[in-house]
């Protein structure tokens, strides 16, 4: 029979259908994943103070007699109902409101009761009150027991009550106790470490015993958060090893050198290669010669000139009789690409082509059946070459560009576009600089080259921070740099949830600017516009057509018009140091000597102005980085390579680096052959069903 902890909420007392729907919402399906259904906070309920001795602010709990309670109605905008009551014990007294109440709650204040109540202390004009407290009628000559461990207080969402959800997971922690669960962990490191065991540390975490373990486990040094740390990082580097095994034991195209057209291609180039894209382009041939899958990921700072060794990496593939992709995080991006590609790789006789989801009825027809029957030697896209309906005839290499905005399953999905079983070689391409111990953990799957190296001649970018009040010489400043032959990005930014403000904060400025430039040529691209406007726009500024462009971040990853040479940006401070840098890196590409001005409201906050002035002050998007996962974590710098696939119930990558090297060892013990079945069931536990990721099942 099935284990109780992998059952569904359904067995569950007081889980129906509909609360199941809400549970699964919170990402709950089994009874196992209620136990990671940690708490948020705890309080303390094991004792009741006397209201004479309440202090305003604290949360606390108190068991008074209702001296006399009644109904107030208020005219407040609409006429408002108030149930107000007085409460005393033998040491003070206390007033009590309510402003949304039931019938319920209102019979439980009839005067001469005894209730219960846990709420936050306040007090107004001298006298001390709780609005809203939870109330429980008691028998005060034989009160129910008072709880004996702290009292869990766990997430929840809109409709799910947190007394309901904490009676459900009351009856998982029941069944922990009673029956038991597996333990997931070989014993010995367990004691090696000083870890406690799986029952215990959950027990513990759910329900702690003292003030002092709840403190522990709010700092998040709690031992038993440990234990669950450093054993969920280690699920997912296993995960990950165990996916580049079996990838690198997958019969891969066999990739012979090239170095004619590669040579052909180096001296149409009106540059030369620097060292590092050399020495990378290199690493990529050695992959190719290595007869196993090439799984490489290239990390180059913004500017650093990936997308050229990209395109020499793809010359031997097509020559050898394969197919190359290139997936691009944006339809801008993917075009800019194309454009490149096609100038490159045309005069060699390939021919590119790019496949955007826009694409529709013949066109896209056309563009397919190119990449069916080989064809198209290379293809260009973004998500759309995911889509079922796309069939490579003979696919071997992809490339990502730009990747932590891909997750894993989707590129799963492309690998399945390839017939005769083979694995395409991948390279993964990311001005994102990750700390090496993170990428250990992160990418434990990939291989990794680093283009250290700018092309020779790029000048730093001027950066400087300036006020709102500053707008109108701004505005000048721009205008007489643009009447100099120079090009403009003014980038509008909104928190990121909404897209729809940040399109609209764009036109607004686009609309003024065009107001007060009426001599200037303005574009306007976001991404609410229609893939084609998009391009249109972004040509007519590589054209120099248009003087000022105003975006949204959607210009954000790899789009290159070597002659604009300034860069403002409003509201940076709701972007991440690594994004800034990103943008940033839009400029200073060509002769003329480059700004970028950070555009900032007069009230910047202390943590707002010490970012700022982090971007202000350095250039080196590695040492950007580094500060930006200390600042704002991991989550948030590396984006959704974590959502999509590294979603960690427990662990933080930043917070957690510390243990970085127990998850090392830890990883390395259960890969060994006698813990074959104990890492499966990790990997089950933690990895879950997503089974192609973690090749378990
Ligand atoms: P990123 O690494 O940010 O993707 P790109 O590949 O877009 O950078 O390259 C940025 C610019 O630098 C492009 O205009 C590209 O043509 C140019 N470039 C690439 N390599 C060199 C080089 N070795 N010397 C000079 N310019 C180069
Ligand atoms: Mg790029």
């Amino acid at each position: 029979m099935e284990h109780w902890s992998a059952q569904g909420l359904r067995y569950l007392k007081g889980v129906g259908p509909k609360i199941a729907e809400k549970l699964q919402k919170l990402g709950l399906k089994t009874q196992r994943d209620l136990l990671f259904h940690l708490p948020l906070r705890y309080e303390d309920r094991t004792y009741v103070s006397a209201l004479g001795s309440l202090q305003s602010g604290r949360r606390s709990q108190i068991e008074a007699e209702v001296l006399h309670a009644g109904v107030h109605f208020r005219r407040q905008g609409r006429s408002r109902r108030v149930l107000v009551a007085k409460l005393a014990d033998n040491t003070g007294v206390i007033t009590v409101r309510f402003f949304y109440f039931n019938a319920n709650q209102q019979q439980q204040f009839e005067k001469g009761n005894w209730l219960r109540c846990f709420g936050e202390v306040r007090s107004a004009q001298g006298e001390l009150e709780m609005i809203h407290p939870e109330t429980e009628l008691i028998d005060v000559d034989n009160p129910a027991p008072l709880p004996i461990t702290l009292t869990p207080i766990y997430p929840t969402t809109e409709g799910l009550h947190q007394l309901s959800i904490k009676r459900i997971l009351q009856q998982v922690i029941a069944k922990l106790k009673s029956d038991g669960i597996a333990e997931t962990l070989p014993q010995s490191w367990l004691d090696q470490n000083s870890f406690p065991d799986f029952a215990s540390a959950m027990i513990d975490l759910h329900s702690p015993e003292s003030r002092q373990d709840s403190e522990l486990i709010a700092s998040n040094e709690h031992p038993a958060q440990y234990r669950f740390i450093v054993e969920e990082l280690a699920a997912h580097r296993l995960a990950l090893l165990e996916r580049r095994r079996q990838i690198r034991g997958r019969k891969t195209p066999l990739i012979e050198p090239d170095e004619q057209l590669q040579q052909r291609l180096c001296q149409a180039l009106p540059f030369e290669l620097t060292g590092a894209q050399q020495r990378v382009l290199d690493e990529l041939m050695q992959d190719f010669a290595a007869g196993k899958p090439m799984i490489r990921l290239v990390q180059g700072d913004v500017g650093s000139g990936k997308t050229v060794v990209a395109a020499l990496a793809c010359l031997p593939v097509i020559e050898s009789g394969y197919q190359a992709a290139l997936m691009a995080p944006t339809e801008i991006l993917a075009e800019q690409h194309y454009q490149n590609f096609c100038d490159w790789l045309q005069p060699l006789g390939i021919i590119p082509v790019n496949l955007l989801g826009a694409d529709k009825g013949k066109k896209r027809a056309g563009k397919a059946e190119m990449i069916a029957s080989g064809e198209a030697a290379v293809v260009i896209g973004t998500h759309a070459l995911f889509q079922e309906s796309v069939e490579f005839k003979r696919l071997g290499f992809i490339i990502f560009d730009e990747q932590h905005r891909f997750g894993v399953d989707q590129r799963l999905a492309l690998q399945r576009k390839t017939r005769d079983d083979e694995m395409p070689h991948q390279l993964i391409m990311t001005a994102t600089p990750i700390p090496r111990t993170m990428a250990m953990s992160i990418y434990a799957d990939l291989d990794y080259s680093q283009i250290d190296e700018l092309p020779p001649g790029r000048k730093p970018v001027t950066t400087s921070i300036v006020s709102e009040q500053q707008r109108a010489n701004l505005i000048h400043r721009v205008a007489s740099s643009c009447a100099e032959g120079g090009q403009v990005y003014w980038v509008c930014t909104l928190i990121e949830e909404s897209d729809a403000l940040q399109c609209e904060a764009a036109e607004m400025t686009y609309e003024s600017l065009r107001q007060q430039l009426p001599q200037l040529s303005v574009g306007l691209v976001h991404g609410r516009l229609k893939t084609a406007a998009k391009e249109a726009a972004i040509i007519a500024f590589k054209n120099r057509e248009v003087d000022i462009l105003v975006a949204t971040t959607v210009i954000e990853v790899g789009v290159d018009v070597p002659n604009a040479s300034i860069m403002i940006i409003e509201n940076p401070e709701r972007l991440g140091l690594a994004q800034i840098h990103q943008l940033r890196g839009r400029v200073g590409r060509g002769a003329r000597e480059s700004f970028c001005i950070l555009l900032v409201k007069n009230s910047l906050s202390e943590l707002a102005r010490t970012r700022l002035e982090i971007i202000r002050s350095t250039q080196d998007g590695f040492s950007i980085a580094q500060k930006d996962l200390e600042l704002r974590g991991a989550g948030e710098v590396l984006g959704t390579r974590q959502t999509g696939e590294m979603s960690f119930k427990i662990a933080d990558l930043t917070r957690d680096q510390k243990w970085f090297a127990q998850v090392e060892g830890l990883a390395r013990l259960m890969q060994q052959p006698q813990h074959a079945e104990e890492r499966i069931e990790l990997l089950c536990n933690w990895i879950g069903e997503r089974q192609d990721y973690t090749g378990v099942g």
